[in-house]
C-alpha cells in the first residue's frame, strides 16, 4: 500500500491490480483508514485518467453482489449531491407508481450536502439495511425500496463514501463516478436518469466541471448498456425551500400531496418523468410527464411512498402529523435589515452552517440531530421588506452557543440582499436535459 500511495502521490497511473487491491483491501479492512484517506487525498489533488477510473468502479462494483431484479423497466435516479437536494423522496414513488421497479439505494450526508439515507432515519421505525434477497423481493412486490450500502450491496462505496464524507475529498471526478456508478450498477438497473448538479452548492461548482462528470457518469452508464437521461441543474441555492432531515421529508410529503414549493415540484417531475420515459410507462417525455403529474394529483405517487415505508417497517402516521418526526426544541427567525431583492444564497456555507447545529457529521461517529435544520422564506429573485421572515432555524438549545455566529452570518454573508436594482435574474433550474441510449 505505501508503494501505491507514492505512485499515486506523485501523480502516476494506477494499474488494474493496484486499484483492485487498494479496493478490496479497504473494504475486508486489511487496508485502514489512515492510509485509505491518504489515497483518497492523493486521488483528489493528481486525479485518475479515464482507465483508472472504470477500473475504480469495477472494483467498487465487484466489491458486493449485483442484483438481478428484471429484464427491463428497473430505473433509478441519482444526483450528484447538493444543499436541500431532496427528490428522491418524490420521484421514486412516482415512477413506481406508473409501474417503473425503482431499487433507489442511496448514500448519507457527504461534505456540505445532505444524505437520503440520514433523511429516512427521521422515520420511526423504518429499516434501510436491506440484504439482497429481501431488497428484491420488495421490489417485486412494492415496486420501489429505499436502501443503502450494505455489507452485501455496494460495501465498499459504503465504507469510502463515509471516509470521504470527513476527509474533504468529495468533489473529485473519479471518486464521485466510481462512488454513483458500482451502487446504482450494482441494483441491477436497466436505465438511470442522472441530475447532476452546478452552482456554489454543487461538488461541480463550475459549469465546465458539471459537464466533465456528466461525461465521465454517461460514459460508464453506456459502457454497462444502460439507457438514461442526464440532467444539468442548478445548485446556486437550496432546492425547495428546507434544509436539514425532518424538515426536507415534509416538504416532500408536501410536493406529493400537490402543495409544495415549485421549484421542486418542477424538478421533481421532470426526473420522475424520465424515469417513466426509460422504464417504458409512456412512450415520449411529454407523456410521461403528464402521467408523472396524474399520479400525484389522483394520491397514487403519496400511497406509493407510505407503503414502501410501511413494507420498511416505518411508522407513515408522519404524513399526516408532521409533529411524529423528530422536531427541533426551538426556533429563530432571522429577519431581513433592509429592503431589496435577494440576490444571492451562499449555498455551500449554508450547508455547512446546518452541520454546526448538528444537521451533519464533522467525524465518522457523530449522531445526526434529525429535527435540525433552516427553512427559507425567501429565495434568489424575491422582494424582501425590512423586518420580513428571511430565514427560520430549527435547533436544539445544546447548539444555542452557535447561533449568534449563525444569525450573524445569515445577514451578513449567506443570504445577499441587494437594495440598489429592481429584478434580479434568476438561474434557469434546468440547463439542459438530453436522453442517452445505449446499442446494446
Ligand atoms: N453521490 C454519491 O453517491 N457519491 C458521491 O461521491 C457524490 C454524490
Amino acid at each position: 500500500m505505501y508503494e501505491i500511495l507514492q505512485k499515486k502521490r506523485d501523480g502516476k497511473s494506477l494499474g488494474k491490480d493496484e486499484i483492485f487491491f487498494i479496493i478490496n483491501g479497504y473494504t475486508n479492512g486489511t487496508i485502514p483508514d489512515y492510509q485509505m484517506s491518504s489515497f483518497l487525498m492523493a486521488t483528489f489533488l493528481s486525479n485518475m485518467n479515464k482507465k483508472e477510473t472504470a477500473y475504480l468502479t469495477e472494483a467498487m462494483l465487484y466489491s458486493g453482489d449485483i442484483l438481478s431484479i428484471a429484464p427491463k423497466g428497473v430505473v433509478d435516479k441519482h444526483s450528484t449531491g447538493g444543499v436541500g437536494d431532496k427528490t428522491s423522496f418524490i420521484i421514486a414513488p412516482i415512477a413506481a407508481a406508473a409501474g417503473v421497479l425503482v431499487p433507489m439505494i442511496s448514500g448519507r450526508g457527504l461534505g456540505h450536502t445532505g444524505g437520503t439515507l440520514d433523511k429516512l432515519d427521521a422515520i420511526k421505525g423504518i429499516k434501510t439495511a436491506i440484504n439482497a434477497g429481501p431488497f428484491v423481493k420488495q421490489i417485486k412486490k412494492v415496486g420501489c425500496v429505499f436502501g443503502g450500502q450494505t455489507k452485501q450491496i455496494a460495501p465498499a462505496d459504503r465504507k469510502i463514501y463515509a471516509l470521504r464524507d470527513v476527509t474533504a475529498t468529495v468533489e473529485s471526478i473519479p471518486l464521485i463516478t466510481a462512488s454513483i456508478m458500482s451502487k446504482k450498477l450494482a441494483e441491477g438497473i436497466n436505465g438511470l436518469v442522472l441530475d447532476i448538479k452546478t452552482g456554489n452548492g454543487a461538488f461541480m461548482a463550475k459549469k465546465s466541471d458539471a459537464v466533465a462528470l456528466a461525461e465521465s457518469l454517461k460514459n460508464t452508464a453506456l459502457n454497462f448498456g444502460k439507457n438514461g437521461y442526464v440532467f444539468l441543474t442548478d445548485m446556486s441555492q437550496p432546492l425547495g425551500n428546507a434544509v436539514g432531515h425532518s424538515i426536507e421529508l415534509i416538504e416532500c410529503i408536501e410536493v406529493l400531496k400537490g402543495k409544495g414549493p415549485k421549484d421542486l415540484t418542477e424538478l421533481s417531475l421532470d426526473l420522475a418523468a424520465a424515469m417513466i420515459h426509460i422504464g417504458g410507462q409512456a412512450n415520449s417525455f411529454k407523456k410521461a410527464r403528464e402521467l408523472a403529474e396524474d399520479l400525484v394529483s389522483s394520491g397514487a405517487a403519496l400511497e406509493k411512498f407510505i407503503e414502501t415505508i410501511e413494507y420498511q417497517k416505518g411508522d407513515s402516521s408522519f404524513v399526516k402529523n408532521y409533529k411524529l418526526l423528530p422536531t427541533a426544541e426551538k426556533k429563530l427567525v432571522i429577519k431581513a435589515q433592509k429592503s431589496g431583492y435577494i440576490s444571492e444564497m451562499k449555498n455551500k456555507q449554508i450547508g455547512l452552517a446546518c452541520i454546526q447545529i448538528g444537521g451533519g457529521r464533522k467525524i465518522k461517529t457523530d449522531k445526526i440531530n434529525l429535527g435540525a435544520g433552516f427553512y427559507f422564506h425567501k429565495k434568489v429573485g424575491d422582494k424582501v421588506n425590512k423586518g420580513e421572515a428571511l430565514v427560520t432555524i430549527h435547533y436544539d438549545l445544546k447548539y444555542k452557543n452557535v447561533l449568534p455566529k449563525l444569525k450573524h452570518l445569515f445577514i451578513e454573508e449567506l443570504i445577499v440582499i441587494d437594495s440598489s436594482s429592481s429584478k434580479i435574474k434568476n438561474n434557469p433550474l434546468i440547463y439542459k436535459k438530453s436522453s442517452f441510449w445505449s446499442k446494446k
